[in-house]
C-alpha cells in the first residue's frame, strides 16, 4: 500500500475518503487478484462531489488505475458503491460502506475530527467500513 505520506502530498489533505479509496483499493485488488495499473478496471458510483468524490484520488492511488489511462470511471448515484473488475479472470467486487460506517462519516463535524477519523480508519477492522458483494 502507498504510504499516507505519500498519499497526502499526492491529494493534498488528510480525509476520511481518500482513506476509504486506499483501502477499497488494495481490498478489491487482493479479492479479484487484479493487476495493479493495467490490469483492472474500476466503477465509482456515488462520488462526485466533495468530500465524496476524494475517494476517487484513493482509489487511483491504491488501484493504479487513472483517468490518464481511462480505467477508472464515475457515475452519479445516491449511494457510494465501488466496482472493481480483473479482466482476465473476470472476477468482479462491488464494495458498499456499512451502515455504521456512513452514520460517523455524516457525523464528522469540521476538519479536525475528519483528520483523527481518517487516521482510525486505517486501524479499523475492514469488515466494519466495507461491505462486500
Ligand atoms: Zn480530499
Amino acid at each position: 500500500m502507498i504510504s499516507l505520506k505519500d498519499a497526502v502530498n499526492f491529494h493534498g489533505h488528510l480525509g476520511p475518503y481518500l482513506i476509504l479509496g486506499l483501502l477499497a483499493g488494495d481490498l478489491g485488488l487482493k479479492k479479484t487478484g487484479a493487476k495493479k495499473y493495467f490490469g483492472v478496471e474500476v466503477k465509482v458510483y456515488g462520488a462526485n462531489i466533495k468530500p465524496k468524490s476524494c475517494l476517487i484520488d484513493g482509489l487511483q492511488l491504491s488501484t493504479g488505475a487513472t483517468y490518464g489511462k481511462g480505467n477508472i470511471k464515475k457515475y452519479a448515484s445516491d449511494r457510494i458503491k465501488i466496482s472493481m473488475r480483473n479482466p482476465e479472470n473476470k472476477k468482479v467486487v462491488t464494495l458498499g460502506l456499512t451502515g455504521s460506517l456512513l452514520r460517523e462519516l455524516n457525523s464528522l463535524k469540521g476538519h479536525s475530527a475528519s483528520e483523527k477519523f481518517a487516521r482510525e480508519l486505517l486501524k479499523l477492522n475492514k469488515q466494519k467500513i466495507f461491505t462486500l458483494k
